[in-house]
């Protein structure tokens, strides 16, 4: 399906451009997902610039990144004016809490990462004309009515709900970027990413993997909320990554989702990590979470369309490489011979 025009560029989207991109600003690099995009960008060749103030970063990835050739790391909050000398290719938005432990712990913030810290991003992609992609997420579709998620479809979302801090940052995000193309414009790409999931996840971030991968190591009870019938599409970081970096290339508006439509219950996710990680952990059904949406599959026609992109990380693959990954860098290590 078509994403309708929105803003006056539309009509100049060339189709399969591939931007060379020598340098590159990322905001939230030290996070989880940021610190993938990051390295997909080393792999390639680019110099890569990280505005960071590490409030949720990834464990380890400050070390990690300490001392890598064409990359810097500077400690700021990207809700202060950025004054970054450029010029930059392309600047990926990614600054933001994501987890929803950590958006309800830092609401205020998280509300400023999204309406502040995504107006001084913009300002920099149009000061350097710069291509400018914004990690927005498949929560601007709330509790969704529409399965599953085209990106025609204009969410479902309680404006003052406990997940509206996260849900109506990211949409004002949404408008903002939108309004930067269409009146000042930049060149802009929106990817609404999906629930992602791998390596360099904090394992107290709260999020269901990381969550579920900590208990079923430790043995200790695995904390399924509500019924469990509740479903996520779960993509591998990696793949959202390439996916991220195949939006920065391309000229395309979106917005675009990115995700795995391999859809599963989180009562069923729950099983998969304790068989993964060889547990005999029990599955326990706690409080089910305010506003936690019932069904979230993305419907990625676009982005297999116009980015040629598509998942290519099987679930079973990446719970093995992201439960790995937890037993040699966490400290955790499973109780019960695999
Ligand atoms: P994360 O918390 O691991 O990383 C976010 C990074 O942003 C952290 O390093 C944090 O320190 C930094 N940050 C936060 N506020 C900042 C500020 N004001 N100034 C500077 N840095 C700041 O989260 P993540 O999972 O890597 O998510 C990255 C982005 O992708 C977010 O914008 C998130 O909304 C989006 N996203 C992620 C997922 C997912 O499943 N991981 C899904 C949808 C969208
Ligand atoms: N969840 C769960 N146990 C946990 C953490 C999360 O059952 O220990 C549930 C949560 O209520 C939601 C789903 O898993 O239904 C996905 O939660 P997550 O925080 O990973 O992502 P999001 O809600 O943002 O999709």
């Amino acid at each position: 399906m078509e994403v309708p025009a929105c803003g006056p560029l539309w009509g100049r989207v060339i189709a399969g451009v591939t931007r060379r991109i020598e340098r590159a600003l990322v905001t939230g690099g030290m996070g989880f997902v940021g610190s993938h995009l990051c390295e997909l960008l080393l792999a390639e060749g680019s110099e890569v610039l990280i505005l960071d103030n590490l409030v949720t970063a990834a464990p380890g990835t400050v070390a990690e990144f300490g001392n890598r050739p064409n990359l810097r790391v500077d400690r700021q909050d990207v809700t202060e004016p950025i004054t970054t000398p450029g010029p930059f290719d392309v600047v990926f938005h990614l600054a933001s809490a994501a987890s929803p432990q950590d958006y309800l712990r830092l609401p205020i913030e998280t509300l400023r990462a999204g309406s502040l810290g995504t107006t001084h991003a913009l300002d920099v992609a149009l000061r350097d004309g710069a291509r400018f992609v914004l990690a927005s997420t498949s929560e601007v579709y709330g509790d969704p009515a529409e399965h599953p998620q085209r990106e025609s479809y204009w969410g479902h979302v309680n404006p003052i709900g406990p997940r509206s801090v996260y849900d109506e940052a990211k949409r004002y995000a949404e408008a903002l970027t939108n309004a930067y193309r269409g009146h000042r414009g930049a060149n802009t790409g929106i990817a609404r990413i999906f629930n992602t999931y791998g390596p360099r996840m904090r394992p107290d971030d709260g999020r269901m993997v990381p969550t579920f991968i900590r208990q079923a190591l430790a043995g200790l009870p695995m904390t399924v909320t509500g019924d469990g019938a509740q479903t996520r599409s779960l993509c591998y970081v990696a793949d959202t990554a390439r996916g991220l970096l195949a939006l920065g290339r391309s000229d395309h508006p979106g917005p675009i989702n990115l995700g795995n439509p391999v859809e599963l219950s989180v009562g069923d996710l729950a099983a998969e990590v304790r068989s993964a990680a060889g547990s005999e952990s029990p599955v326990t059904f706690v409080e089910a979470a305010e506003d936690d949406p019932r069904r979230r599959c993305p419907d990625i026609t676009l982005a297999r369309r116009q980015l040629s992109w598509r998942p290519e990380v099987a679930l079973a693959d990446g719970l093995r490489r992201t439960i790995d990954w937890f037993e040699e860098n966490t400290g955790i290590r499973a109780a019960h011979p695999a």
